[in-house]
This record gives structure tokens, C-alpha cells and sequence, in this order.
């Protein structure tokens, strides 16, 4: 199944932003005038609420021209960069966990208007809990619409969780006394069920309406977050930019699609990594994760964090990335390497050639301490000359392993807490 790409026209209105940086040598008050433009005018039309674009644009720019280039990185990676920040700390930075009672049952309330989601989100939700080995049962209290008791019945059956209800029998002349306004009747059931989490369904196709919506419930009823749905769909992503910043309340779940699985924790760096066109950086580590072993993966990830990462990981990295066959998927998935033209392979794979021959020539202590390279021109002369290349491409290869390392550093940081949640599953 091809998934349209999440928020392409985002995606594609804040490229615009990026490309006039091209050429830059630094940013400054001046270049980044017309690229906050561009910024600015693709959250609009994504439906961000407009208070918050102003905010967003001016934390960007405040960053872009306060903080200094980071070697090696270029103006436009760099605002790149800053941008995926903020968005991730616009959407609330990190996961926001379902909260369970510590005496169990723990009560979960879903509400939302009529067609957001709710019943499929009912069915989903308690399939996503069963799994993690939880318990559940639901209980139909939509006596509005009958059929959404059919319904979640139906889908209860399906996912194999039993359903609660008092049937479609209620009388209409029931349904009436109750007619207090949602609202009311939405406080009422709180008050009885005293649930743990009060989640408001709404739909990513209704963009800066949804953020308002969470705010109202908020206000009326107080609730602990909201869920959205219908990502999938080709919604521009301004409810999932606006709904943290405008209500102050996160979004704890992600509906993307009609199957009982389609449901997922809300990952404000994963969502940000996807607008930006960065390519998925998970599924890039779980690829890689494939062809390296289990241990040499966890090797490597201490020696990311602790900046050790030296030559002898360099090689392996790039022979298990040689390995995974298709460069042209792989470099797609890597942070800002969008486009890559088969040319561009051909020389990517050319350059891994050399690289190898070039730490092939170095020796055991080199490959572990880079630094006695970076430090004598005389190692590298040697280097050179024992595998036939220029000391200049030997200097261009220290100088990229320790932009590696930033870089590897940044990648981490992206990823939840520093750690990458994927290679323990
Ligand atoms: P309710 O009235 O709030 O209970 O809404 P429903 O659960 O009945 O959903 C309304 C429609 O939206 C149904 O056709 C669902 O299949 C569809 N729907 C719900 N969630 C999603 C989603 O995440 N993606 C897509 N594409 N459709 C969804």
C-alpha cells in the first residue's frame, strides 16, 4: 500500500525556504528575510493558526542569526535543523503516554463530534492496549446515533474485546430528558465515571478548527489530551501543529487509516522528521539494524553517545549501508539527502570505495584515535601514500568523520531520550 506523503504540500512549501539559501555562507538577518517568508506563507496554507505562525517564526528566526554555524553544516542544513526544533517543541516535544490508574480499571473517556472517529478510535484503541497484554472492555455510551452501538460492536468482535452496552433499546423520550447540551451531559459522565484520561477525538481534515475544538472541551470539561485522526488523509497539518500550542493539551494518539491498526503513539520528532522531507530516520536505523548484528548495533550506539565513533565503526557502518544493496533508498532516508539522482549514487558509491582503501592504510591506532590524524600531517602523508590518494582526500576524510560525529550526535538527539527505541523490539 503507497501512503501519500504526510503533509506534502508543507512538505514542499517549506523546500522553497531552504532552496533560496543555496550558496549562503552564513545567515544572516538579511538572507533569511525571504525563506521566513516562505516559511511563514507554508504553515498558513497548511492551516496553522495564525497567533502561532507568528510565534513559530519568530523562535526560527530568532535562532537562525543567534546561533552560529556548526561546522561543517551548511546555512540551509542549518535552518533546516532549527525549523525541525521548533516544530518538534511545537508539538509538544515528546511522547505523551496514556496515564493508567495505579488501582486498576483505569477509565478511559473518548469524546468528539459526530464522524470524527470515535467509535473506530473505541475499537482501536482497545486492540493497541490488548496487545501491550492489557486488559480491556469498552462500553458504548453513544445513544445518539444507534448504529455507532452496532458498530462498535461489530468491532469489538473483531479485535476480540467484549463490548458493554445497555443496547439501542433507550427511548427516544430518554434521549430527550437528557437534552442538556453536549456539554453538559459530557460533564455529567465524567463526574460518574471518574476516568483517568478524557481524550477528544478530532479530525487532522478539520486542521486549526481541531486545535480549536481541544481548547472548548478543555475549557468545559477538562481533558487530558486528544487524538487525532484521519492522517492519512490529505489534511495539510495544521491540526497537528496547532492542537499542543493552542490548547496546551498534547495529542497522545495518531489515527492513519480504517484498519484496526492503524493507530499509534503521536511522536512530535517523527511527525517533524516527515514535514521536513528528512526522510524517515527510524526506519533508516531499523534498516541498518537488518544487516548489522544485534551487538555491533549497540556498540555503536555507545560510541555515538560517548562521541567515540572512530574508524573501524566508519567502515563497518558504510560496508553494512554497501550491504543494504539499494543506496538510492537508503541515502533517501538519511536527513536532508531528499533527492539523489542516480549520478549522485554512482559517486556516493565511488567515494565509499575510497574511503575504504583510505582506513584500510591506516593503522590499528589511527582507526581508533582519529585524532593522532587530525593532529599529524605526517600520518596522513603516509596514509596517502600507502593507498595512493592525495593527503588532501585523507584530510577531507578526518574532517568528515568528525562531522560524522556531530552529526550522528544530532541524529540521536532526535530520536526519543537519545536512545533509539527500535533496536531493543
Ligand atoms: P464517530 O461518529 O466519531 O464514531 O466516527 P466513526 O468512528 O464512525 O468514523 C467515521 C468515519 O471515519 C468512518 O468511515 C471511519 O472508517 C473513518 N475513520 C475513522 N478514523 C479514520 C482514520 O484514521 N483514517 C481514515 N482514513 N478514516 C478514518
Amino acid at each position: 500500500v503507497v501512503r501519500a506523503e504526510m503533509f506534502g504540500q508543507l512538505t514542499s512549501g517549506l523546500e522553497a525556504a531552504w532552496t533560496k539559501l543555496k550558496g549562503e555562507e552564513v545567515l544572516t538577518k538579511e538572507n533569511i528575510v525571504e525563506p521566513m517568508r516562505d516559511i511563514r506563507r507554508a504553515l498558513l496554507e497548511a492551516d496553522v493558526s495564525l497567533p502561532v505562525v507568528r510565534r513559530f517564526v519568530q523562535a526560527v528566526s530568532d535562532q537562525a542569526v543567534g546561533v552560529g554555524l556548526i561546522r561543517g553544516v551548511k546555512p540551509d542544513q542549518q535552518l533546516v535543523k532549527i525549523v525541525h526544533d521548533e516544530l518538534v517543541k511545537l508539538m509538544g516535544g515528546e511522547v505523551f503516554e496514556l496515564v493508567f490508574s495505579k488501582s486498576a480499571p483505569t477509565v478511559i473517556l473518548l469524546a468528539g463530534l459526530q464522524g470524527v472517529g470515535k467509535t473506530t478510535v473505541c475499537a482501536k484503541l482497545a486492540n493497541y492496549l490488548k496487545k501491550q497484554g492489557k486488559s480491556c472492555m469498552l462500553i458504548a455510551g453513544d445513544v445518539y446515533r444507534p448504529a455507532a452501538i452496532d458498530q462498535l460492536v461489530i468491532l469489538g468482535e473483531q479485535v476480540g474485546v467484549p463490548v458493554y452496552t445497555e443496547g439501542t433499546e433507550v427511548k427516544p423520550s430518554e434521549i430527550a430528558k437528557q437534552d442538556k447540551g453536549m456539554m453538559d451531559e459530557l460533564k455529567d459522565v465524567k463526574k460518574v465515571l471518574n476516568p483517568t484520561e478524557v481524550l477528544l477525538v478530532v479530525d487532522a481534515m478539520t486542521g486549526q478548527e481541531a486545535a480549536a475544538l481541544v481548547t472548548t472541551f478543555n475549557v468545559e470539561i477538562g481533558i487530558t489530551g486528544a487524538i487525532l485522526t484521519k492522517l492519512d488523509g490529505d489534511s495539510r497539518g495544521g491540526a497537528a501543529l496547532s492542537v499542543k500550542e493552542v490548547s496546551g493539551k498534547p495529542i497522545k494518539l495518531v489515527g492513519r487509516g480504517e484498519r484496526m491498526e492503524d493507530l499509534e503513539p503521536f511522536y512530535p520528532d517523527r511527525m517533524a522528521g516527515r514535514i521536513l522531507g528528512m526522510g524517515d530516520v527510524l526506519s533508516f536505523v531499523e534498516k541498518a539494524q537488518e544487516v548489522m548484528r544485534q551487538e555491533d548495533a549497540e556498540e555503536l550506539q555507545k560510541k555515538i553517545m560517548s562521541a567515540k565513533f572512530d574508524f573501524n565503526d566508519f567502515l563497518k557502518q558504510t560496508r553494512a549501508v554497501a550491504r543494504m544493496g539499494s543506496m538510492t533508498r537508503v541515502i533517501g532516508m538519511i536527513p536532508g539527502m531528499g533527492k539523489v539522482t542516480p549520478a549522485q549514487v554512482r559517486e556516493a558509491e565511488k567515494n565509499l570505495k575510497l574511503m575504504e582503501s583510505m582506513i584500510e592504510a591506516m593503522t590499528p591506532e589511527e582507526r581508533e584515535k582519529p585524532e593522532l590524524l587530525a593532529e599529524s600531517p605526517q600520518r596522513r602523508k603516509r596514509v596517502a601514500q600507502d593507498c595512493g590518494k592525495t593527503e588532501q582526500q585523507v584530510s577531507q576524510l578526518v574532517a568528515q568523520l568528525f562531522q560524522m560525529r556531530v552529526r550522528m550526535k544530532n541524529l540521536m538527539g532526535i530520536m526519543e531520550g537519545g536512545s533509539i527505541p527500535t533496536l531493543s523490539n
